[in-house]
């Protein structure tokens, strides 16, 4: 009985698909950098005034340009394997369960793409041989489609984020100055230019969490929120008088954008999540 309600029908999606689009995600994400990275490059080429940080921009810009022509990597860190998931509610997943389907995309994705794997055991430093596990965040969304979002993140930059449970009274130029000092204190280690995510608000996993999904908008793109805008804006500017530049040769172009994420705190709260990304930004996505 159903009560007298339709019944909705579920749309079959098979592991294997998951898998191959994993696979071709990865091998793209790590190959081929964002347009929206390259056009940052290229406007921060023309307002660069370091003679060395425009030559570092350069360098950028003929590294992404090799790596797509060749099909090589962008760097030689391939990174974790960081997988957004949003699945349909109307989905069902058949031939094998999602996660080990991510998971052997990423294998496949490693072993066929020439992508080095960088996953292994905390203490021994063992390889885990095939860069799994993923680490794969799940949210359920209305429809019967899923989208899978491949987002390889560097040791370098990942090295250089913070999670901070601040007092509230620090109040929102407390926020900022966190995020500046942070991104001072990185320098050359996340190789800038930067893109810096931030997430405020939220408990301590989910403000580390927003901070990362920050750094999937598109560079260029403004935030809907004209308060968080405005901050971008301010922060972006404060982090480019740091002089820290390309590499950290010098220069003004210290981040290519900063992305803010807010969502709600604790009353006893205000936690602020700075996640550093480098200028090998790579996400790919798709929806199936
Ligand atoms: S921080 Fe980024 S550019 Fe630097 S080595 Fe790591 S992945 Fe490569």
């Amino acid at each position: 009985m159903n009560g007298g309600k339709e019944l909705t029908e579920m749309r079959e999606l098979s592991a294997a698909e998951i898998t191959k689009a994993v696979k071709d995600l990865f091998i793209d994400a790590n190959i081929n950098l964002g347009e929206d990275v390259l056009a940052a490059l290229h406007r921060a080429l023309e307002q660069e005034e370091s003679p060395q940080g425009k030559e570092i921009l350069n360098e950028l810009i003929e590294n992404a340009r090799i790596a797509k022509e060749e099909g090589i990597a962008i760097c030689q860190d391939t990174g974790l394997a960081v997988v957004f998931v949003e699945l349909g509610q109307d989905c069902h997943v058949a031939g094998g369960d999602l996660s080990e389907a991510i998971n052997e995309g990423v294998r496949q994705g490693y072993q066929e793409g020439y992508l080095r794997k960088s996953a292994c055991h905390p203490f021994t430093r063992a390889n885990t041989g095939d860069n799994t596990p993923a680490i794969i965040h799940l949210d359920i969304v209305p429809g019967d489609t899923i989208k899978i979002i491949a987002a390889p993140k560097g040791g370098g930059s990942e090295n250089m984020s913070r999670v901070m449970m601040l007092t509230p009274s620090v109040g929102m130029e407390g926020v900022k100055d966190f995020i500046v000092q942070r991104v001072r204190e990185s320098g050359a280690n996340p190789c800038p230019p930067v893109i810096v995510g931030a997430g405020i608000g939220g408990t301590f996993e989910q403000t580390a969490l927003i901070a990362k999904k920050a750094l999937l908008r598109p560079i260029g793109s403004t935030n809907p929120d004209p308060e968080l805008a405005a901050m971008e804006a301010d922060l972006l500017t404060r982090i480019n008088n740091l002089g820290i530049g390309p590499q950290g040769y010098g220069g003004r172009t210290t981040a290519l954008a900063v992305h803010v994420n807010m969502i709600p705190c604790h009353i006893a709260s205000l936690s602020l999540a700075v996640n550093i990304q480098c200028h090998a930004q790579r996400h790919k996505e798709v929806v199936i």
